[in-house]
């Protein structure tokens, strides 16, 4: 299996109503919310309610519902936090695995913006 999913993790707990958030937007296999830590002014997270690891487990295994109901959201997001259309944009990372330094092992999708983010990649 190359995926293995861990439903202890912080954002499972957060679907479960185990622990709090900060809800953007909620819809049937989605949920946005701010980060505990923004790193920005607008710092949201969006994930699926599914139990998906990372971008490419959601990408290759979700039904087409879920991911239609997932990139529609993320572009509310953006238009409800003003960095989408018409907005001075925005950075949207997902971090995976290891070598992404993925901390929480529940897909998410960081929408950044509100500032100039700087260049995509620090060398080293
Ligand atoms: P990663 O490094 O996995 O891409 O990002 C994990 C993100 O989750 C971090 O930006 C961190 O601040 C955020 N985070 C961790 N725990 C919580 C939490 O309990 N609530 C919220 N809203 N965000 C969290």
């Amino acid at each position: 299996m190359p995926y293995s999913y861990d439903d202890q993790n912080i954002f499972a707990k957060i679907l479960r109503g185990e622990i709090p958030n900060n809800t953007v937007l909620e819809t049937e296999h989605t949920l946005a919310f701010n980060d505990i830590a923004p790193q920005a002014p607008v710092h949201v997270l969006v994930i699926p309610k599914g139990p998906y690891v990372c971008y490419d487990h959601f990408a290759l295994e979700a039904s087409e519902a879920e991911i239609v109901d997932f990139t529609r959201t993320v572009g509310k997001v953006c238009e409800m936090t003003g960095v989408g259309p018409g907005g001075e944009g925005f950075r949207l990372i997902s971090n995976a695995g290891e070598n992404g330094v993925q901390e929480v092992p529940h897909l998410h999708v960081h929408i950044l913006g509100g500032r100039n983010l700087g260049r995509m990649l620090q060398k080293g």
